[in-house]
């Protein structure tokens, strides 16, 4: 685990498994349907109980870039934000549409009073992002976003693989050595 004090907020990087973790909310990276999928969706949904899919329903669907609140039933998380990232095309506006969904995630937070949020990598796998190029968008926003962040967030990066946790933990350090 790597862990970076900015202002008064932690950013922690960590291997692990999402649906594990005990902040406030953590991320899913959905689909624009909000149906529950494979990867880290099917994870979350598998763990959350069926309620999840219902409430997904319920919404109906969200956009690229956008993010939903649902609840986390029977995860330890207490919300669930339903963030749908691009399909990576090498397009310029990937890169915009992927941090527009760490930074309505963070800004929701902030808004929903929560303490703790954990993010996947979004859109790393079947939406083919390149793992390096998505670490250096989710990790420049996510750090953007903290030094004017007053409220003592704590946020987590969850990578499922080692070679994931790595990229993350190397682009982390140049970011904040102003390399
Ligand atoms: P997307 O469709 O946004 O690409 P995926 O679920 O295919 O979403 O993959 C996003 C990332 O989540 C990938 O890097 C994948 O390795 C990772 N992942 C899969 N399962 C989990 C899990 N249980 N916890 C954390 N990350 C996961």
């Amino acid at each position: 685990m790597v862990s970076w004090q900015i202002g008064n907020n932690v950013l922690e990087i960590v291997q692990g498994d999402i649906t594990e973790q005990d902040t406030d909310a953590i991320v899913n990276a959905a689909n624009s349907r909000l149906a529950p999928g494979g990867g880290v969706c099917g994870a979350i949904h598998r763990a959350a109980g069926p309620k999840l899919a219902m409430a997904c329903a319920q919404i109906g669907g969200c956009p690229t870039g956008e993010v939903r609140v649902t609840e986390g039933f029977n995860l330890k998380a207490k919300y669930v934000f339903h963030a749908v990232g691009p399909v990576y095309r090498g397009a310029p506006e990937d890169a915009e549409l992927l941090a527009s969904c760490y930074r309505e995630s963070l800004k929701k937070a902030v808004e929903m009073g929560l303490a703790s949020i954990s993010f996947p990598a979004i859109s790393t796998g079947i939406f083919g992002y390149p793992i390096r190029e998505a670490a250096e968008v989710a990790l420049n926003c996510i750090a953007e976003f903290l030094r004017t962040c007053s409220a003592g967030l704590k946020v987590r990066m969850v990578l499922f693989s080692k070679p994931d946790f790595e990229v993350h933990r190397e682009v982390l350090h140049h970011l904040m050595s102003g390399r």
